[in-house]
């Protein structure tokens, strides 16, 4: 397997001693050289944790409190990232990283030309590089984004949120990187401009084969994108695979309702049942599964046991893991989580 990144039991947690609350509990997740990573889950489930913490850039008071992070570079070589000095880690991450969050288009500065910004981006990259060189590599990356090379000359607030969004995309592209975060990089935009937005990001990547992690709170964006999918709750996995599969069968009573609360973009829309009740207090966890109290299946076993995400013993399929109480065996899996 050609891995990118090797996430082993990751733990964070926010804060020290008595105020300390978990946020992230021994997370293991991997990803491919050139596949699209989709993380989802309500908001507070740790997504943005997990992407930060396994990147390093997790900001205080997080703090990480055990596992290791692999990642291997293009030229083979392998990092723990979690044991790099700080000035390793900089080498690391500037050529081989880079972030796209949701509020990144408010991040351009109001009073630049985007050229400039851009031309900034690129230079911070590759220093050596002439004038020329660096501005055609700017028209280049506002054409791999879909802008005309002639808004370069605009003002942040001639362009569209959209489009300022673009500029962000294009901006991390500038980096080369090996890994695009995009944490809810579309959440601010209508629904025309998301999927724009999204399915470009899929040619990028066919184009220049790097990975991506995308983190959102909407699963029927991450079956446009992702090629495979996890999904978190109270800081744990508690499913994860092929994104088709798991959209098509989903194993985990939290995943069908989160699918049920959001519609794929395509296709006819369903009633909206979503979930009843809200996720837990991390200060304030439930006991065993954590998603029993709001679980239309939780049994006795579910109030007083944690299930491990594993393959289904009940429906083991490959590349597919679950962690639900109702897999122990077939006859617990009621027909809508059996199919
Ligand atoms: Fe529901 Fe129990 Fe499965 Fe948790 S382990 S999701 S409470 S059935
Ligand atoms: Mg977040």
């Amino acid at each position: 397997d050609d891995l990118v990144l090797d996430i082993r039991e990751l733990s964070v947690q926010y804060g020290y001693g008595d105020n300390a609350v978990q946020a992230l509990k021994g997370v293991s997740l991997q990803l491919g050289r050139g596949e699209i990573l989709g993380l989802a889950g309500e908001s507070g489930c740790g997504k943005s944790t997990l992407a930060y913490a396994a990147t390093r850039l997790l900001p205080p008071p997080g703090v990480i409190t055990g596992g290791e992070v692999h990642f291997r570079a293009v030229d083979g070589q392998e990092h723990e990232l979690l044991s790099l000095s700080d000035n390793e880690l900089r080498a690391v991450r500037w050529s081989d990283l880079a972030i796209v969050f949701q509020g990144a288009m408010n991040s351009l500065n109001p009073v630049y030309r985007i050229s400039r910004q851009i031309l900034d981006a690129i230079q911070v990259h590759r220093p050596t590089w002439s004038s020329k060189q660096r501005q055609d590599r700017a028209k280049e990356l506002m054409q791999l984004v879909g802008i005309p090379a002639e808004r370069l000359r605009a003002f942040p607030h001639q362009l569209s949120g959209g489009m300022r969004q673009r500029v962000m995309i294009a901006m991390a592209l500038a980096l080369e990187p090996q890994i695009l975060i995009m944490d809810e990089p579309t959440t601010a935009l209508d629904v025309v401009m998301q999927r724009q937005i999204v399915e470009q990001i899929v040619q990028l990547r066919d184009r220049m084969g790097f990975s991506v992690i995308f983190i959102t709170h909407d699963v029927s964006l991450l079956i446009e994108i992702a090629d495979r999918i996890a999904i978190m709750y109270a800081g744990e996995i508690i499913e994860q695979g092929p994104a088709e599969e798991l959209y098509r069968r989903p194993r985990h009573p939290y995943t069908r309702g989160l699918l049920k609360s959001f519609p794929p973009l395509k296709g006819p829309k369903t009633e909206l049942t979503g979930i009843p009740g809200s996720p837990p207090d991390l200060a304030n966890l439930p006991t065993g599964c954590k998603f029993h109290p709001r679980c239309p299946f939780a049994m006795e076993k579910c109030v007083t046991a944690e299930p491990v995400l594993q393959i289904s013993p009940a429906k083991p399929e490959p590349g597919r893991t679950v962690a639900c109480w109702l897999h122990e065996a077939e006859s617990l899996l009621p027909a809508e989580l059996a199919r």
